[in-house]
C-alpha cells in the first residue's frame, strides 16, 4: 500500500444558471512520464454508452503555479505532460441533465452522478478518494444542504458541505449527490439508519412513507437474513409532474417519481401511482444485493471506458422485478389479489411484444447497449425486454422449483445462496451460475428450462404452473387501447376490431409501432404514418371509437399522411388478439394448493 495522500476533488455549483460545475482535482505524484485522466463512457447500472466527456469545458492544468500542456488523446482521455510536484486539474462540467444518470444544475439544486463529474486518474483508480463539495458562492443559496450516502469526514456535519471520503474511484462514483432545499426524514430498518430526502415540489405525507419505506426494507434485510450489507441508506427523489426512473447504488438510490405518485395527508390505502413508488423504492433496494454485490464478474470492477458484456443481465434486472412487487406483498402493503394483478399487467405487457419471439433474455442481455437502451419504433418487434420477461422467468423458476421440490427448494434460496457464496465474499458471479447454482440447490436438471426460457424465445407455460398454486390463469382481448390487463373484462366478450399498431396518445393520430404481421403490417402501414381518416371519416383523435364500427376481417380504406404526401392503404381489419392476462385466486384450491399459495406469496412465516 502506498501512503500517498488520497486523489482530492473539489466540487462547485458555480454558474447555476448557466448549468457549470467547477471541478479541481488534485493529485500528488503524478506519472513521471506524463498522467492521464479519462471520463467514464457509461455508468454502472445504465448500459448504454453516454460519453460523459462531452460535457467536460475549459480543461487545464497546473503543477504549483506553472501551466502544463494538455493534449486529447480519444474522445475522453487527456494527456498532461511529463511534470514534477502536485498537478492540479481545473475544468467545468455543463450539468443539465435532468435523469438519475447524468448530472443536473441550477438555481433549484444540484445533482450529480461522479461519472458525470470526476475524471479518473490513470494507475490511480484503487488509491482512496476525497472530495470537497463547496456550497455555491452566493448568500441565496445559504441554506442549501447536501444528501449523500457517502462517507463525511469527522469535521463535515451530517447533511451538510465539507469533505467526504471514498475507499476507491469506483466508491466515489457510487454514491450521488443532492444539494439544495430537499425535505428529509429518517428511519430505521432492522437497526440500519435509512434516510429519504425529497427534491422538487410536493405535499408528500414523511410519515406515512417512512413507514412504509422501512417496511419493505425491513423485509429484505430479513430475506437475505441480518445483518444488512450496508451501515446506512439513502433515498434520493426527485418529484416533477411527470417522470420515471431509478438507478441503484451500494448504499443509496436515485429516483425519479411524478409528485403524485407519493402518498398524500390522508390518504389510505395504497394507490396505484403510490404502488408504482413502492414498487420503484422496492426495486432499487432489492438491488443492495443483487447486481451492487451479487454482480456479474464483467462487472467486477467494470471497464468504464467501454460496453461490459454479459448474457446475465436478465439475472440481476429481471430477478430485481420480480421479486420487488413481490417484496410489497410480503412486506403486507399490498394483498395476494392486488399482487396478482401487477404480475398479470406484466404478464400482458410481456405477451404484447412480438420481440420475445424474437429474441432471447440472454441475447437481450448482451445486447442491451445497442438495442433495449436505444429504443425505436421497431424495438417491439425486434427486442424482448429483460426487465419484463425475465421478471416471468423468475416467476416461473420461482414456481418450477417450488413444485418440483414439494417446496423444499425456491428462487429465495437459490438468491440466498449467491449472497452468501458470491455477494458476502465479494467474488462476481461467474456467467450462468444462476443455473448451475438452481439446479445444486433442487437437484433438479434445469437445462430444459433454460434452453426454453433463457437461451430460447418459448412463452413460460403459465397456467400450468399457476393452477397447482391455487391462482387461475385466463386470457382475453384487450377492451381499448389503455386496457393493461390484470382485471376482469368491464363489457361482455366482444370481438373487436384493431389495426395491430400503437398509437400516440393526443390529439394526431400517428403510429408509433406497427406491429409484424398485424393488420397494419400488411396494409404497408409504417410506424411515423399520421392517419387521417378511416373509410371517409376523419379519426380526429378517437381511433378507437371509429373503430367500433366495424369488425374484424372487414376491409376499410384508411388515408394516412407519410411525411407530407397522402396515400391510401386497404387494410383488413384484425380481432383483438388475446393477450391480456387475469389472474384470479381460485376459490375452491385445496389446502395443498393454499399453503404452497401463501408460502410463495406470503414468504416465510
Ligand atoms: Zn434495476
Amino acid at each position: 500500500m502506498s501512503l500517498r495522500p488520497p486523489v482530492r476533488y473539489r466540487i462547485v455549483p458555480k454558474d447555476l444558471s448557466g448549468h457549470l460545475y467547477e471541478v479541481t482535482l488534485t493529485l500528488a505524484e503524478p506519472s513521471p512520464g506524463g498522467q492521464r485522466f479519462s471520463m467514464p463512457a457509461w455508468t454502472p447500472g445504465s448500459y448504454l454508452i453516454r460519453d460523459f466527456a462531452r460535457h467536460v469545458v475549459l480543461l487545464e492544468a497546473h503543477a504549483g503555479k506553472l501551466r502544463v500542456g494538455v493534449e486529447k488523446r480519444d474522445k475522453h482521455t487527456w494527456q498532461v505532460a511529463p511534470c514534477a510536484g502536485e498537478l492540479t486539474l481545473r475544468y467545468e462540467v455543463y450539468a443539465w441533465d435532468l435523469s438519475v444518470r447524468g448530472a443536473h444544475l441550477d438555481t433549484t439544486h444540484a445533482f450529480f452522478n461522479g461519472s458525470s463529474v470526476f475524471l479518473y486518474a490513470h494507475g490511480r483508480e484503487t488509491e482512496a478518494c476525497e472530495v470537497d463539495i463547496a456550497p455555491p458562492d452566493d448568500d441565496l443559496y445559504r441554506d442549501w444542504r447536501v444528501a449523500t450516502s457517502m462517507p463525511r469526514a469527522a469535521n463535515t456535519p451530517p447533511w451538510g458541505f465539507g469533505t467526504y471520503r471514498a475507499a476507491n474511484y469506483e466508491e466515489l462514483i457510487d454514491h450521488p449527490v443532492e444539494i439544495g432545499r430537499f425535505t428529509l426524514a429518517e428511519f430505521t430498518a432492522e437497526g440500519v439508519p435509512h434516510a429519504i430526502a425529497i427534491t422538487g415540489r410536493h405535499d408528500a405525507d414523511m410519515t406515512r412513507l417512512t413507514r412504509d419505506l422501512a417496511k419493505v426494507c425491513a423485509q429484505q434485510i430479513r430475506f437475505f437474513a441480518n445483518p444488512a450489507p450496508m451501515t446506512s441508506y439513502l433515498f434520493q427523489v426527485t418529484a416533477l409532474g411527470d417522470g420515471y426512473g431509478g438507478l441503484e447504488h451500494r448504499a443509496s438510490t436515485s429516483l425519479i417519481c411524478r409528485r403524485s405518485d407519493l402518498p398524500r395527508t390522508g390518504e389510505d390505502g395504497v394507490s396505484e401511482s403510490y404502488r408504482t413508488f413502492l414498487g420503484l423504492a422496492s426495486h432499487e433496494y432489492f438491488h443492495n444485493w443483487n447486481v451492487k454485490r451479487i454482480r456479474p464478474a464483467a462487472f467486477a470492477p467494470p471497464d468504464l471506458a467501454h460496453e461490459n458484456y454479459t448474457r446475465d443481465l436478465w439475472v440481476y434486472e429481471g430477478i430485481t422485478s420480480y421479486y420487488d412487487d413481490l417484496m410489497l406483498r410480503r412486506a403486507g402493503l399490498i394483498t395476494q389479489a392486488e399482487y396478482l394483478r401487477l404480475l398479470a399487467e406484466g404478464i400482458t405487457r410481456v405477451l404484447r411484444t412480438p420481440g420475445r419471439q424474437r429474441q432471447s433474455i440472454a441475447d437481450s442481455s448482451f445486447d442491451a447497449w445497442i438495442k433495449f437502451y436505444r429504443p425505436d419504433e421497431n424495438t417491439p418487434n425486434a427486442v424482448v425486454s429483460y426487465y419484463a420477461k425475465g421478471a416471468l422467468v423468475a416467476l416461473a423458476l420461482d414456481l418450477s422449483l417450488r413444485l418440483r421440490t414439494d417446496k423444499r427448494c425456491s428462487l429465495d434460496d437459490v438468491m440466498r445462496a449467491l449472497w452468501t457464496r458470491y455477494g458476502m465474499t465479494g467474488t462476481g458471479v461467474p456467467e450462468g451460475e444462476l443455473e448451475r447454482v438452481a439446479s445444486e440447490l433442487s437437484g433438479q436438471d434445469l437445462r430444459a428450462f433454460f434452453d426454453a426460457a433463457v437461451r430460447g424465445t418459448g412463452d413460460p407455460p403459465f397456467e400450468a404452473l399457476l393452477g397447482p398454486f391455487g391462482i387461475s390463469f385466463q386470457l382475453r382481448a384487450a377492451e381499448s387501447d389503455d386496457d393493461k390487463g390484470g382485471t376482469a373484462a368491464k363489457q361482455p366478450a366482444r370481438e373487436r376490431a384493431v389495426l395491430g399498431a400503437r398509437v400516440a396518445s393526443g390529439a394526431e393520430t400517428k403510429l408509433v409501432h406497427v406491429y409484424t404481421g398485424g393488420a397494419a403490417h400488411k396494409a404497408g402501414l409504417s410506424a411515423g404514418d399520421l392517419l387521417v381518416a378511416i373509410n371517409g371519416l376523419r379519426i380526429a383523435g378517437n381511433l378507437d371509437k371509429l373503430l367500433t364500427r366495424h369488425a374484424p376481417g372487414e376491409r376499410v380504406q384508411c388515408h394516412a399522411f407519410r411525411r407530407d404526401e397522402l396515400m391510401t392503404f386497404t387494410v383488413t381489419l384484425d380481432a383483438a388478439p388475446l393477450d391480456t392476462c387475469v389472474l384470479t385466486l381460485s376459490d375452491n384450491a385445496d389446502d395443498k394448493a393454499r399453503s404452497q399459495r401463501d408460502a410463495w406469496l406470503d414468504g416465510p412465516r
